[in-house]
């Protein structure tokens, strides 16, 4: 996950230079793609042997099968630089393979966003009704991983054991849905041996004296000119560019490991080459083929694996099985902070587990999908501080409005045509906004007025006098509890949900409830001796700790809020 080629990253999204280098080989995209697309709703059957085991594909919950929406779902696909309608390879069923993490350490919040941002694309297409098959694997077995086990002087493979629960723990804070199947390296040994067995077959591999196993770039560039379509790059630049250190024993320096003898002391496996274990490329070529076939519908991951990981997987794909295609290539944006991207290997990053010590999971998941997901983003305590402010909104709303539905069991008058027109209106916006490359900050927008409205006929005179009130509740209770289960916002317990966003506030502000509880004593003694200086300082110094003090009919109370004195 952490391998960083900026300058490139940066330079693969310039769409005029992947122009430039189709004029070069005189292959534009429409003709290079359009021969291999599939058409109509069949999978393409196979010649080759990595065939996939059998798919088993997630139920959409309590879905209808077939697809319900208006708006054609449409999503931006990195090899064409294009947003495309999307169109699953069988019809109802979408297969996606998304690149996990390599498990040395705990999670920064750069994975969690994407993780998050698949898993919402995950829980839309269930939503839409598709039936999808989610493979995200674990790189077990790497440099990383070795290097880090013996410093600890801890074994390898109990280390990344160690850190796949860890993730799995994050994941479930952060509410991402569990993948289908998440393939490891080392339980995948024996498929990937057989890939890089007919790479070299096809004649796109060499064997190194000692037993390292490389694949030959110029060998696959001759037949196939579109390697370095998905970064946008020129071959030849390749080569030129290449920034690691010059292997003399490579045949091109732009070549990459398919498989590395083992070195003493490292985990190894049986190979026809010897001891060894896989370079990193192979493991997602591999474990995409066996799990979903040589064709599949989205590949996805972070935008620092476009170049050289998933320009080389492509190639090795291709080299193993000539029929190999993925249709949708998805990348996620940077998280960033003071516009540097966060990582591990610059050092600059928070792991999520040291931002869900001051922040709810929900307040997290709001802030990375408040932000569209190719976007960059930027992390800083004030966003986290509004993102954890919005949530206690949207969740106090749909408790208050809990309440007063299940305490008031006549209905009431059956909605107005006004009333409807709202609810239509949040269900197009939704629609909409989700189909156009999910568009995530549109949704969360667009929940803004009902909300409020929500908050109207709860509190409000003329809303509670409003003879509908109830049946406009329920359905604008409904419909944001749909679009909350999709972003996977929705709470397990609202009640709870509230409780820890409270129990948070305190902990940032270095209070208990009981010195609150003492501060809002204060301030009513002070009110009650007409003291309002005192009464007004110590409401301002709790808001300024991110404690808003409030009056309401049933006595003084508080929530969470911006700490005043915070700025972005
Ligand atoms: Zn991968």
């Amino acid at each position: 996950m952490e391998t960083l080629v900026p300058k490139f990253v940066h330079r693969a999204l310039i769409f005029q230079r992947s122009l430039v280098f189709h004029r070069r080989f005189h292959v534009p995209f429409a003709q290079t793609y359009s021969h291999l697309r599939v058409v109509g709703s069949s999978r393409p059957i196979s010649t080759c042997a990595s065939s996939a085991r059998s798919v088993q594909y997630a139920e959409p919950e309590g879905k209808e099968q077939g697809l319900h929406v208006d708006a054609e779902f449409h999503l931006y696909n990195t090899m064409t630089r294009n947003k495309e309608r999307f169109q699953p390879l069988v019809a109802g069923k979408v297969g996606m393979y998304v690149c996990g993490v390599t498990p040395y350490d705990y999670c920064h919040i750069g994975h969690a966003r994407v993780y998050v941002s698949f898993d919402v694309l995950y829980r839309y297409l269930m939503h839409l009704g598709f039936k999808v098959k989610y493979v995200r694997n674990f790189t077990d077995v790497d440099d990383k991983i070795i290097a880090r086990a013996s410093k600890q002087g801890e074994d390898p493979v109990a280390l990344s054991a160690r850190f796949c629960n860890e993730f799995h723990v994050d994941m479930e804070a952060l509410q991402c849905l569990p993948a289908t199947v998440e393939p490891r390296v080392t339980t995948h040994m024996s498929s990937i041996i057989k890939m890089i067995e007919q790479i070299m077959e096809n004649g796109y591999g060499y064997v190194l004296e000692n037993g390292d196993v490389y694949f030959s770039v110029d060998k696959y560039a001759e037949k196939h000119p579109t390697y370095g379509c998905l970064a946008g790059r020129d071959f030849d630049e390749n080569r030129a560019g290449e920034r690691v250190a010059i292997d003399e024993r490579k045949r091109n320096p732009a070549d990459f490991a398919l498989w590395k003898s083992a070195k003493k002391g490292e985990p190894a496996w049986e190979s026809p080459w010897g001891l060894g274990r896989p370079g990193w490329h192979i493991e997602c070529s591999a474990m995409s083929a066996e799990h979903l076939g040589p064709c599949f519908d989205i590949h996805g991951g972070g935008m620092d694996l476009i170049f050289p990981h998933h320009e080389n997987e492509i190639a090795q794909s291709c080299a193993a099985c000539s029929e190999s295609r993925v249709s949708y290539w998805m990348h996620n944006g940077f998280v960033t902070i003071d516009a540097e991207k966060m990582s591990k290997s610059l050092g600059n990053f928070f792991t999520i587990r040291e931002v869900l010590e001051k922040y709810h999971p929900m307040s997290l998941r709001l802030f990375l999908i408040g932000t569209h997901y190719r976007s960059p983003i930027n992390y800083s305590n004030y966003q986290l501080e509004k993102a954890s402010d919005r949530a206690y909104y949207i969740f106090q709303t749909l408790e208050d409005c809990a309440h007063c539905l299940s305490s008031n069991a006549d209905a009431g008058s059956p909605m107005s045509s006004e009333d409807n027109a709202c609810i239509e209106k949040l269900q197009s916006s939704f629609q909409y906004s989700m189909a156009d490359d999910l568009l995530t900050p549109a949704v969360i927008a667009a929940l803004s007025e009902p909300l409020r409205i929500m908050n109207d006929l709860l509190h409000t005179k003329q809303g509670r006098k409003n003879k509908s009130r109830l049946a406009y509740l329920k359905a604008l209770q409904a419909e944001i509890n749909q679009i909350l289960e999709v972003l996977g916002l929705l709470p397990r317990s609202l009640p709870q949900v509230l409780e820890e966003l409270r129990f948070k506030a305190l902990c940032r502000s270095n209070l208990s409830n009981e010195d609150v509880d003492i501060q809002i004593k204060k301030r009513a003694e002070a009110r009650a001796a007409k003291d309002y200086d005192r009464s007004d300082k110590i409401r301002d110094t709790l808001a300024s700790q991110g404690i808003a003090v409030m009056d309401t009919p049933q006595g003084t109370t508080w929530r969470p809020c911006i700490p005043t004195n915070m700025s972005d």
